[in-house]
């Protein structure tokens, strides 16, 4: 069978940027089989006009809200976006299906291969069953009153139960608290006591009334409550920010900290002291259309933190493009080098995902599809 050889303007090969003498090639089937100088490639290369990189990892995607698309306003603040998604987000639509379908297709040609997918039912079950890429369903938990743990618990494992029949080589999943402001102590301890159960991943800091709430227990979120009748008497207030408050229930684990729009340079620290390996994910443009503010990502890079790419969902973003996503990163810093960008969308994600072998990189014998970066970019396979 014929190899495939591909010759770009650079090669991103999931760490390093290889430079323009180099070529890419896979076996029919996309497999990587090496890469070597133009000259040893020996002919019948295809040249392309771009950047050659693997497939992005989306690490923070909600496939399930593909529905919403448009329906939020911009830059209301978490609480009040949060409302709105809990109000809207089951009213009925034509054609769910066709949705999701289109949300998936459209996150593929943009050159996205693998997704950390948040989970708060069982909708895109069917969606995974195909396995035209990689999913890790992180089934999402939550419930704010400590009577109501168990229930919400055992509802969450019947999700994950249906998840787990359907694990193979294209999927994997795990049961996950939603966030801080939403998990009460006793459902905190049920979750961190799981077992087999890893990765994890948790919404964490993504708007200034969080802290609050932990601080002094005050601050927007009583309004949330109050607005649904929550009983929040279970989460008192730790005189901390929230990282810090529920952290130390998980240990030995991965744990993806995804938004971190108000994380300061203390929480980073307490972070990297505990015993399970922290990770941080960016989400950028859902960051700005519901907040308007951006993660002080210099101060994430300065404290070596691992990080990763997501896009959130369409309720809150207009693309589940990661290309977007680095754009609007470069837009900002412009001080941080692609390459590296291009790893925390690449090989991070990969690697906190647990699929490095075959995603993330164009190491020999990965399979992690090939995307072509110019002004945007595009799936090659
Ligand atoms: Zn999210």
């Amino acid at each position: 069978m014929k190899q495939i050889k591909l010759k770009g303007k650079d090669i991103f090969d999931g760490t390093r940027l290889l430079g323009p003498d180099k070529v890419l090639i896979l076996s029919p089937d996309g497999t990587v089989a090496d890469i070597v100088t133009t000259a040893a490639a020996n002919g019948d290369i295809q040249e392309l006009d771009g950047i050659l990189c693997p497939g992005f990892v989306n690490t923070h995607c909600h496939l399930e809200l593909s529905h919403m698309k448009g329906v939020i306003a911009e830059n209301t603040g978490l609480p009040a976006f949060l409302t709105q998604v809990m109000q809207l987000r089951n009213q009925p639509v034509d054609d769910y299906d066709a949705l999701i379908n289109q949300a998936e297709q459209a996150m593929w040609e943009a050159g996205v291969s693998a997704v950390g997918d948040i989970c708060n039912n069982t909708t895109t079950l069917e969606k995974k069953q195909q396995g035209k890429m990689y999913y890790h369903s992180f089934v999402e938990c939550m419930g704010v009153a400590d009577a109501g743990a168990a229930s919400r618990y055992q509802y969450s494992m019947e999700v994950l139960k249906a998840f787990r029949d359907i694990n193979n080589s294209h999927h994997q999943c795990s049961i996950v608290p939603h966030a801080p402001y939403s998990v009460s102590p006793t459902l905190f301890r049920l979750l961190a006591a799981t077992p087999h159960n890893t990765p994890l991943s948790i919404h964490n800091q993504e708007t200034a009334a969080e802290n609050e709430l932990y601080q002094q227990k005050t601050g927007d979120f009583l309004q949330f409550y109050a607005h649904f009748g929550m009983d929040s008497s279970g989460i008192q207030p730790t005189h901390t920010n929230s990282l810090e408050a529920y952290l130390p229930y998980f240990s030995h684990n991965r744990m993806l900290l995804v938004h971190n729009t108000f994380t300061s340079i203390a929480d980073i620290q307490f972070a990297q002291q505990q015993p399970l390996e922290t990770w941080w994910c960016l989400c950028p443009n859902a960051n700005m259309y519901i907040e308007n503010r951006l993660p002080n990502i210099p101060l994430l890079r300065a404290q070596q933190c691992l990080i990763t790419l997501g896009t959130d969902s369409l309720a809150s973003n207009h693309h589940l493009s990661i290309w977007e996503e680095i754009k609007t990163i470069q837009q900002h810093f412009p001080e941080i080098p692609l390459e590296e960008i291009l790893q925390w969308a690449t090989f991070n994600g990969a690697k906190f995902l647990g699929i490095q072998d075959t995603y993330g990189s164009f190491h020999t014998g990965a399979k992690p599809g090939v995307i072509l970066i110019n002004q945007d970019s595009k799936r090659i396979i």
